[in-house]
């Protein structure tokens, strides 16, 4: 038997009354999915644990079968992971934004989306100026600090305090002195940045220059069973998305990487699909994440999630199903929901269907949030516990 997991990143919604009362879910025209809901069984999972952040990072881990209370240490080495730099027991990484800082307030969390090329020379000078630890580039805004652990250290993200003061969100608490040199190195970024000749030529050109970091989402390595060991089986993930990858690494997953994957609209849904069957020929559970969706929702476009949901569908789900001729389980589910009106990510349990392609199931008329409330039969269970039981032969 092989396992595919089709991950539809914030794909669950709230009805709309742009919709008719529907959820983009409802309103997709997505037939492919709806084939694999009627031959399926369905239910909802908890993947955000109360008390936690509904963040991507908590959800994914969940449903890969880990859980986010044990495992969860931060975005930080996650995204370390993804970008292959290896953390020491003593180190933590932290996300480290190129910020605007206007006035002695966050201006833009991103600086203007400023390119990879860019932050090149910007890295460099911040390496050059200070020792407290070490910066690597990422991609775009989205860089790394690595540091001698420090213990409990708060952090704010950057994009929740969008135009709050500097002063007010820095790295907490202020009274120790490992945080007051962290806070000094991110107000003295200012001076090394903000005449650097990158800056210099954006604002000439009146865009947003990169002219702070910002530290944030910080953690040491989790430390996480690899996927063979907890289940026996060979894993593989498809994501365009640093954190994803990042869980892959460390649960010793298969990174698999689709040229023109871009997480939004425009991706090679196709490429997605081809890869998932190549890699099946070699593994055993295949975890296709799909960002698009996400990206519409957080836009609070209905019209552009629907949209991701079709292509979704039709380019990726379908071709897939035209392609498998191996005896295969197949789950469709989001990590977590990202409601158009609220146009960020929430904690409800999200709605699942595990299909097998000839098996007998709950009778479900489609995929939809109500679809599998009204008619699936697995009721909620703890995000975490999802992995196993769909690996478990008895489904379907
Ligand atoms: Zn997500």
């Amino acid at each position: 038997m092989k396992y595919i997991i089709l991950l539809g990143d914030g794909m669950a919604d709230y009805p709309l009354g742009e919709l008719g009362g529907r959820t983009p879910l409802e309103a997709a025209k997505k037939p492919n999915i709806d084939s694999l809901a009627r031959n399926g069984v369905g239910g909802f999972l908890q993947t955000i644990p109360s008390g936690m952040g509904a963040g991507s990072d908590v959800a994914n881990l969940s449903i890969l079968g880990y859980d986010p209370k044990s495992y969860y240490t931060g975005r930080g080495p996650l995204e370390a992971a993804s970008m292959g730099v290896k953390l020491e027991k003593d180190e933590m990484a932290f996300r480290c934004n190129f910020i605007t800082e206007k006035d002695g307030r966050i201006e833009d969390y991103s600086a203007g989306h400023i390119t990879s090329e860019e932050t090149k020379g910007l890295i460099d000078a911040l390496n050059e100026n200070f020792d407290l630890g070490r910066f690597y580039r990422g991609v775009r805004y989205r860089n790394l600090f690595v540091i001698k652990s420090l213990q409990e250290v708060e952090t704010t993200p950057p994009h929740d305090v969008l135009g709050g003061r500097i002063s007010e969100h820095l790295v907490k608490p202020s009274k120790s002195k490992d945080v007051t040199r962290l806070n000094e190195m991110i107000l003295g970024s200012k001076s090394v940045l903000e005449n650097h000749p990158i800056n210099r030529k954006r604002v000439k050109e009146g865009r947003n220059p990169a002219n702070m970091i910002w530290l944030w989402g910080q953690g040491v390595a989790p430390s996480i069973e690899p996927f063979s060991k907890s289940h026996g089986l060979k894993g593989a993930v498809i994501s365009a998305v640093d954190l994803i990858k990042g869980i892959g690494i460390y649960a010793g997953l298969d990174l698999i990487e689709v040229p023109n994957a871009t997480g939004l609209i425009d991706t090679n849904w196709e490429g997605k699909a081809d890869s998932a069957i190549e890699a099946l020929e070699r593994v055993d559970m295949v975890y296709l994440h799909v960002e698009a969706i996400d990206e519409a929702s957080h836009a609070g476009d209905a019209e552009l999630k629907i949209r991701a949901i079709e292509e979704f569908d039709k380019r990726l789900v379908g071709r897939l199903l035209k392609n498998i001729d191996f005896n295969c389980r197949i789950a469709v589910l989001p990590d977590h929901y990202t409601p158009i009106s609220l146009k960020t990510h929430s904690s409800d349990p999200v709605p699942y269907i595990i299909s097998t392609l000839d098996g007998e199931g709950d009778g479900l008329r489609s995929y939809s949030e109500k679809e599998v409330q009204e008619r699936g039969s697995l009721g909620i269970r703890e995000g975490h516990k999802f992995m196993e039981y769909f690996l478990t032969d008895s489904v379907g």
